[in-house]
């Protein structure tokens, strides 16, 4: 059965031919997008997602073309006429159809579609084992606070990890003091060292909502936060490390580029923070 998907206030069969040769998203990459985990036909931290692509289309002087109580609604008819209870919600917003010259255009409407996929397959038991990442240089650009659809850089990383038989590869910039991890292509990272948990500041990264919501966790838990640099000779010697994402939930991590992080195995802080961002997801569905 073919996927229904929204668009621009309709619903339309996925290959119906929707966007315009003219949209800036595809002609630019201007525009945004979200990922929201759909879990029972309820999604998942809805509002935070919605609330971080509001401000970055500000941010890029796009108007926001629906309140959040209207998404939500559009997005649970999604639920319903592609019978899909758990699953990804894929969002995009472009700056709309207009003649191809760079600055922004006057007076052109902005583009808006949702898809509703299942939920993607993870690899077997990865949650319980941990994954084995890869390193690969942040060659991305000076705004990745913004969740944009120019995803270049991080198709390179992935495609990386991926021919390296890793799940995920993690950016790395240098500075005076050395080489220094920012995020994962599409995670968040920490690493505890002792009884800290040690997570890249916002620091020309995404501000994953998956992360503020283990940050609120660890604090509750009484762990030790730290928001700083994380250097690559300190993730490489750190007791635990996981990763986070909306898809990925709290992943443990037990490589990278081949070293095994401690015994190469999760660790019991990592495991803790997992269970309870997992029992607490019930909470989080909007
Ligand atoms: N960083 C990047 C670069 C990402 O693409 C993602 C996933 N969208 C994340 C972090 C994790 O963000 P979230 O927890 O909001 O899914």
């Amino acid at each position: 059965m073919e996927l229904y998907i929204f668009y621009n206030g309709y619903f339309y069969p996925q290959s119906a031919p929707l966007l315009s040769v003219l949209d800036r998203g595809l002609c630019f990459g201007d525009g945004l997008f979200e990922l929201i985990r759909c879990i029972g036909g309820k999604f998942l931290l809805f509002d935070r997602h919605i609330q971080r692509m509001r401000k970055s289309a500000a941010f890029l002087e796009m108007p926001f073309p629906y309140r959040k109580d209207e998404l939500l609604d559009y997005a649970r008819k999604l639920v319903k006429v592609n019978g899909i209870k758990d699953g990804e919600l894929y969002l995009e917003i472009t700056r709309g159809e207009a003649p191809r010259y760079h600055e922004f255009p006057r007076d052109t409407k902005p583009n808006f579609f949702m898809v509703l996929n299942a939920l993607r397959q993870m690899p077997e038991n990865c949650r319980e084992k941990g994954v084995k990442v890869i390193t690969f240089p942040d060659i991305r650009w000076g705004y990745c606070h913004l969740k944009t659809i120019n995803l270049l850089p991080n198709i390179l990383a992935k495609e990386m990890a991926k021919k390296k038989g890793a799940y995920e590869a993690l950016f790395i910039r240098g500075d005076e003091k050395g080489t220094y991890l920012t995020e994962g292509s599409s995670s968040s990272i920490f690493a505890i060292e002792g009884d800290v948990l040690i997570t890249p500041e916002e620091d020309n990264i995404l501000p994953g909502v998956t992360r503020a919501i283990v940050i609120e966790i660890a604090k509750q838990v009484n762990m030790k936060i730290t928001e700083r640099r994380l250097y690559m000779n300190e993730y490489k010697a750190c007791d635990e490390a996981f990763l986070t994402s909306t898809v990925s939930e709290v992943l443990p991590v037990i490589r990278i580029d081949n070293k095994k992080i401690a015994k190469g195995i999760p660790g019991p802080k990592t495991e803790k923070l997992q269970s309870v961002y997992r029992s607490l997801m019930q909470s989080y569905l909007q």
